[in-house]
């Protein structure tokens, strides 16, 4: 069954709501069955005691964060990550009460919003741990924290040198109640393990020391979807799981590791069919030329969608199974792809009608395009490509 995700109350018409794939013929499906079934399978994976978090920040890598938090928490996570303090904030107004990390440290001026809305704060810095403190104290109450540490990515996190004395200094403060420790793997989906085994020996003699000074450090937590696959000694306490509960994997190196379904698709409805003489344009810049005898249909999604222009000319579309070539530039909110019509052996011309359903990304009778496939071809990464489908296309929701 369907569902609308977001809500747009002030466009509709009250007497005829009218559904995201009606309202726009460009639309991202997302079977959230596909969620749950990643995320049992991680279940599988990680035993029955260690926990998961389900990582839903940038809209949940464009899935819908609210969405996917739900059937994260209704299928065993017990975390929930995000990138901002606003982030977190849009998961409480959607009703979500469970525990969200904020995985990096937000601006000093954010201490009282996270303290009002309940969020768990990553900490790295001694002056922002203060800040948090005091206003958690001031509004008489304890604000969780966990300390990043920086094992050897060079990015945030205190050096997991200094980390133990980090902790005792604040060890009695009133306001702060440190909830967990984590390090983040920069390699952790790469062939060579040297500096994975690195980071690792890092965090674990962090550890020690930690708990040498008479410290808890909580929750532990390292590793992202790579390492949870590869490494079953950086799963700790919780797993950090994100792009494998979309039902992508991290690298090619995870494919024949674990069996994810992906979530997300992309589909179209042509909106315009034309036949187009030999030698005639199409498109901005006239970058490609009609070879005759072939229908050029329109589709209402372009670059501002996420199809990046350099895609242009590059990428397939899925017309009732068959794979059709994208032609011409692909312009802000709109791209055209071409239908044969010239006799070839075995296969009957296709006719493209106005309103037929066109996959961009997804399985259609034995083909498939996938994000990886489109991310390859924009030379950037799966990850990346989810993001940017989920900017501004509207969501439907299969469960
Ligand atoms: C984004 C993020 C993750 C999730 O990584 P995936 O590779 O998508 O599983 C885990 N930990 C941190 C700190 C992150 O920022």
């Amino acid at each position: 069954m369907f569902s609308t995700g977001e809500q747009h109350e002030d466009l509709e018409d009250a007497a005829t709501p009218l559904k995201a794939n009606e309202r726009r013929w460009a639309w991202l499906e997302v079977d959230l069955n596909a969620i749950r079934h990643n995320l049992n399978r991680f279940r599988r994976h990680i035993g029955p005691d260690v926990m998961m978090m389900a990582v839903v920040k940038a809209d949940a890598y464009g899935h819908g964060a609210a969405e996917v938090a739900r059937k994260a928490l209704a299928t065993g996570a017990r975390f929930l990550g995000v990138a901002n303090v606003d982030e977190g904030i849009e998961l409480r107004q959607a009703g979500i009460a469970a525990p969200i990390l904020i995985l990096s440290q937000p601006p000093l001026a954010m201490v009282q919003t996270i303290v009002r809305h309940e969020l768990t704060s990553t900490v790295d810095t001694m002056e922002f741990a203060l800040a948090l403190g005091e206003a958690a104290a001031a509004a008489d109450r304890v604000a969780p924290f966990h300390l990043k540490v920086d094992t050897g990515m060079n990015r945030v996190g205190v050096h997991y040198a200094d980390a133990p004395d980090f902790l005792r200094t604040l060890d009695f403060h009133r306001g702060l109640k440190l909830q967990g420790v984590f390090t983040h793997f920069a390699t952790a989906d790469e062939v060579e393990t040297f500096e994975f085994s690195r980071q690792y020996q890092r965090f674990t003699q962090m550890l020690d020391e930690t708990r040498y000074l008479g410290i808890n450090p909580g929750i532990v937590h390292a590793a992202n979807t790579a390492a949870t696959i590869r490494y079953r000694k950086a799963h700790f306490d919780m797993v950090r799981l994100g792009i494998g509960m979309y039902g992508l994997h991290p690298s090619g190196i995870t494919h024949s590791m674990i069996d994810l379904v992906p979530a997300m698709s992309l589909h179209a409805r042509v909106a315009m069919v034309k036949p187009v003489p030999v030698g005639e344009g199409v498109s901005y810049g006239m970058r490609y030329h009609s070879p005759g005898n072939v229908l050029i249909a329109t589709l209402p999604l372009g670059y501002a969608d996420g199809l990046a222009r350099e895609l242009s000319g590059r990428i397939d579309v899925l017309l009732y199974g068959r794979r059709l070539p994208q032609v011409g530039t692909i312009c802000m909110d709109m791209m055209m792809f071409e239908a044969d019509q010239r006799m070839k052996a075995g296969k009957p011309p296709l006719q493209p009608q106005i309103g037929d359903e066109v996959l961009l990304v997804g399985e259609s009778g034995t083909e498939r395009i996938t994000l990886d496939e489109l991310a390859e071809k924009l030379g950037t990464i799966n990850y990346d490509m989810a993001c940017r489908l989920g900017m501004r296309l509207e969501r439907m929701y299969l469960e």
